[in-house]
């Protein structure tokens, strides 16, 4: 395990933490004016990207607020848009605490600001998780948000990777996702590749592979072709379709237990097609 500690005077700002994979989700909103967001990282845990290390807000240590930099800019809470809102006791600003509505809660750690100490655990093996399973937690209200926002990630990616081919895809759970949003963004071409999935017990032949991200070290799960790699999260829910688990039919929340029965699988995952705008803008 790694404690993050501050660059400037070497304080230690974290608890000791794993690291998992960067959250699709992270960075990104749910609806609008959603107050009750769930924290984005579980307790012990970090992910980074190029930029921020996202931590839980109860693993942190010895900051304390920068309150003549709150946010102008947020809406109900603290976003951490304008400027870093946590200093280290040396005086440095380190990160932000976000609160705001519609953001997963969490703390960001400044790239440039923290520096990893420690040995870092030894990554798992891919056999240490579960991948024949749809939903670890059928009773995880946040599910459908998590996973619409990994797909538009992934609609994303398959676009890119996809070139100026068009992309034909086999009945099934990636039809079901995908296909019509592929159809709408990709124009008739020459050119047509084929896209699959492939992983952990699951061999496939395709022009582009969908294939999971290892949940701790973000490495994509290896394969001979165009791999696109996606959330594990993600991937366990396509290559399990005969699974039946009980989550909201509709992609609402837990309110809709009002239906009777229960409705069981979704027909469609609700695909967020402003995060695969978002992603596309990012790449050439
Ligand atoms: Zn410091």
């Amino acid at each position: 395990m790694v404690v993050f500690e501050c660059v400037a005077c070497g304080a230690e700002l974290t608890v000791p933490l794993s690291r998992v994979d960067w959250p699709d989700h992270a960075g990104r909103t749910v609806g609008n004016g959603v107050t009750e967001m769930p924290v984005l990282m579980e307790a012990g845990t970090y992910a980074t990207n190029s930029q921020v290390v996202e931590i839980a807000p109860g693993d942190v240590r010895g900051v304390s607020w920068a309150t003549d930099l709150f946010d102008t800019t947020s809406c109900c809470g603290l976003a951490g848009y304008d400027a870093p809102n946590l200093w280290c006791a040396c005086g440095q600003p380190v990160g932000s605490r976000v609160d705001d509505c519609s953001a997963w809660q969490g703390v960001q750690l400044d790239d440039a600001a923290v520096r990893p100490v420690g040995e870092a655990e030894p990554v798992a093996g891919w056999e240490a998780f579960e991948w024949d399973t749809a939903l670890l937690d059928g009773a995880d209200v946040w599910w459908h948000d998590r996973v619409a926002i990994a797909a538009g990630v992934a609609l994303a990616r398959i676009v890119i990777a996809a070139g100026d081919a068009t992309v034909a895809v086999p009945d099934g759970p990636v039809a079901e996702v995908f296909r019509s949003h592929l159809d709408e963004l990709l124009p008739p071409a020459p050119e047509v590749k084929t896209l699959a999935l492939a992983g952990p017990g699951l061999r496939a032949e395709a022009d582009l592979l969908l294939v999971p991200r290892h949940p701790e070290s973000g490495e994509p799960w290896p394969v001979e072709g165009t791999a696109v790699p996606i959330s594990a999260e993600l991937w366990r829910w396509l290559a399990n379709p005969d699974q039946q688990p009980c989550v909201p039919a509709t992609g609402g929340r837990w309110p809709f237990l009002d239906d009777d029965p229960l409705p069981r699988r979704p027909e469609r995952i609700a695909l967020d097609r402003w995060v695969s705008r978002s992603e596309m803008s990012r790449r050439p």
